[in-house]
């Protein structure tokens, strides 16, 4: 048996739907499948004012720089353990990423490391949802009203999870969301962003279609569109919106299909881990996981290696993931350090995700859970101070009793 860690899938409509663009004479964007598409998506994302197809969702996260006016100087915080294009968006502006660590258990961006990185520069938080896990929202969103910033989703994990019932990308006043290969649903490339606060929505529309009002001209609004914004091209073909509107239909079936491999690795690896300090996803109470990816993170860097080469041999594709981004070549660029964000580089060094796509069978999944018991983990080495200390301490106690002897005799 031969396990990949990513298989494209499909639910079978797609095909039918590409040639329904012909037979509607439409392949460019903001057809008949694109409108679909946004109306589905706004009702998964529940209280949402407007969302947009985009091409990808670093487009998406690029225009919602462009639409918070993010100028030369201005600072962002995000994690440091994500995506490039969570900080790259913003740096094309000419802004300043300041990188948060996260939080150990759920290694979504750590609240309570926020507020000191905050600056009269700061413009937004950015902050993702890791493996489609929430991150403590209440209490970032609480910051960011105290502060006067934005708050933006990269919710390229997290379409279908929920904190404390309310839709993951309906939280922040915009979410980006990707269509990309790897994700839960795709078209190949693709992304959609996702507006929550009413005064974005006019301008987004021209942002992404070129700086003009062309949406506009077309829904009979205005006899000729111009160019009245800064843009670009981030319209999303109509034909990828007619293969993302098949795998959208079958979200519901797809998602009952994650959750049951989530749940299989959960039950599988939980006693073997607990025995072996290995690290399985943290899922807090107020959370509903998108079940996007299923990691573990091992005590080491050296054990982390030694479980990829492991699974390889048994024909088992894991990987690695993030790595810091303010260790990464344009991170140091920004001023980061090795020591600036201590638990997003001891994750990244030690974490690696378990293969998962949609039609990944129990037979597969079963086999990989055997094989990753069959592993023998090395505990990391932890020095014990306690016995030593006692000794030291009982030591003291006996000489102690016997200097008092001595002097008082
Ligand atoms: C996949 C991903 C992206 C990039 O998505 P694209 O659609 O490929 O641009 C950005 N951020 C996160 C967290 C991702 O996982």
């Amino acid at each position: 048996m031969s396990i990949p860690f990513n298989k494209p899938f499909s639910v079978g409509t797609e095909i039918d739907y590409l040639n329904q663009c012909f037979v509607n004479e439409h392949l460019a964007g903001d057809g008949p499948f694109t409108k679909k598409c946004e109306a589905m998506l706004e009702k998964i994302l529940d209280g949402t004012e407007k969302v947009f197809l985009t091409t990808s969702c670093t487009h998406a996260l690029e225009m919602t720089a462009l639409l918070l006016d993010v100028q030369m100087h201005d600072e962002v915080i995000v994690p440091s353990f994500t995506f490039p294009s969570t900080a790259n968006a913003f740096v094309l502006r000419g802004a300043v990423p300041i990188f948060a660590d996260v939080r150990p258990d759920t290694l979504n961006i750590d609240e309570t490391k926020i507020e000191r990185l905050i600056s009269p520069l700061t413009k937004a938080i950015v902050v993702v949802h890791y493996a489609g896990i929430a991150c403590e929202m209440d209490a970032i969103l609480d910051i960011a009203a105290r502060y006067n910033l934005a708050v933006i989703e990269d919710n390229a994990h997290g379409l279908f999870g929920k904190y404390k019932g309310k839709p993951l990308g309906t939280l922040g006043s915009m979410a980006t969301q990707s269509f990309h290969e790897t994700k839960n649903l795709s078209c190949g490339e693709g992304g959609a962003l996702v507006i929550n606060d009413k005064k974005f929505v006019e301008r987004a529309e021209y942002i992404r279609e070129k700086g003009t009002n062309r949406s506009r001209h077309f829904r009979g609004e205005i006899d000729k569109y111009s160019w009245i914004d800064i843009g670009s091209s981030y319209v999303m073909s109509e034909l990828l919106a007619a293969f993302l509107y098949a795998q959208l239909e079958a979200s519901e079936k797809i998602q009952t299909r994650r959750r049951e491999i989530w749940r299989r690795y959960e039950e599988g690896l939980r006693d073997w881990a607990k025995e072996n300090s290995v690290k399985l996803p943290f899922v807090p109470a107020h959370c509903e996981p998108a079940y996007h990816l299923f990691y573990m993170v091992l005590p080491s860097f050296k054990e982390k290696n030694g479980m990829i080469d492991y699974l390889k041999k048994e024909n088992i594709n894991s990987i690695f993931h993030y790595q810091p981004l303010h260790l990464s070549k344009m991170g140091r660029s920004f001023g980061g350090r090795v020591g600036d964000c201590p638990v997003t580089e001891d994750i990244s060094n030690n974490l690696l995700r378990l293969p998962f796509y949609n039609d990944y069978t129990a037979e597969e999944q079963n086999y990989v859970i055997q094989k990753i018991k069959e592993f023998k983990v090395k505990k990391a080495v932890l020095v014990d101070y306690h016995a030593p200390v006692c000794i030291i301490n009982f030591l003291a106690l006996i000489i102690n009793s016997y200097l008092q002897c001595v002097f008082q005799s």
